[in-house]
């Protein structure tokens, strides 16, 4: 058994080193017995997690957590190496090799590899329309559109329908197969029937904006029914966006929650 550490973030007990749940729970390892350990470690030593097994200890719940959290990575783990596997750590779109991440494909078929493709950043800001679409990059569609992935040929339909105003688009929807139930997954979100325009939420000057972002108020604000001091010159950090309205943003002034008009905000610099 290694030695609990409780002056250090980092457990130092060989089975948890570098474990990232007791980041979030506490500060050591958070298992001061010892007895602990050896119940978590023979529980990992195990395929699955019966209950009855999780009430050996009193501190169920807190291990329960601990051990699922575990799984949970240990599966998304897999998901990825499977995922990889299958790109060749390549865009699965524009065969990009820059900054490859999973893709949920929605809405969610079976919960595993086959709902999800790996896409580089610029695919994928394209693809949740975070940024406007630059069709120059989807000449890719018309080789990726043949992928034997039905995720890849699903994104790639919808992909080919935002961009159905420009003929080469439309000469490839005339050509893409998929069968029955992949085109029923492919409609099932409506995306197809956007155009290539992306409502985006941008700042007096254009700039956009995303949640998260720190913005300034470039003009005082009367705030109805508060007394709220919004000065011009009033900085706003981590702001929201509200999905559905791109003149709105939320953010906290003075503890309170408002929303604010994206026209009368400077984005700040980093
Ligand atoms: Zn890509």
């Amino acid at each position: 058994m290694g030695k609990l550490s409780t002056n250090t973030l980092v457990c130092q007990h060989a089975f948890c080193r570098g474990f990232y749940a007791h980041k979030e729970i506490n500060s050591s390892c958070g298992i001061p017995a010892v007895a602990g350990h050896d119940v978590f470690t023979s529980l990992l030593s195990i395929s699955y997690v019966s209950e009855n097994a999780l009430k050996w200890t009193p501190r169920t719940e807190y291990i329960k957590r601990i051990i699922f959290a575990h799984l949970i990575k240990k599966e998304s783990m897999k998901l990825e190496a499977l995922l990889l596997a299958r790109c060749e750590n390549k865009c699965e779109l524009c065969k990009s090799g820059e900054d490859i991440q999973i893709y949920e494909v929605l809405p969610q078929q079976n919960g595993d590899a086959e709902d999800c493709i790996m896409l580089c950043n610029v695919c994928r800001t394209q693809v949740e329309k975070k940024a406007e679409l630059n069709s120059g990059h989807w000449y890719c569609l018309s080789e990726s559109m043949w992928s034997e992935v039905p995720g890849v040929q699903v994104v790639a339909w919808r992909m080919l329908n935002r961009l159905r105003n420009e003929s080469w688009a439309a000469d490839n929807l005339d050509m893409i197969y998929l069968d029955d139930e992949t085109l029923a997954w492919a409609k099932a979100t409506g995306d197809h029937e956007n155009d290539a325009t992306v409502e985006l939420h941008k700042d007096c000057n254009g700039q956009l904006l995303q949640s998260g972002d720190t913005v300034v108020l470039i003009k005082s604000l009367d705030v109805k029914g508060s007394t709220l001091n919004a000065k011009m010159g009033t900085v706003v950090k981590n702001i929201r966006i509200v999905e559905d309205n791109t003149e709105q943003i939320e953010g906290k002034i003075e503890g309170q929650t408002i929303v604010i008009l994206t026209r009368y905000v400077r984005k700040q610099g980093i």
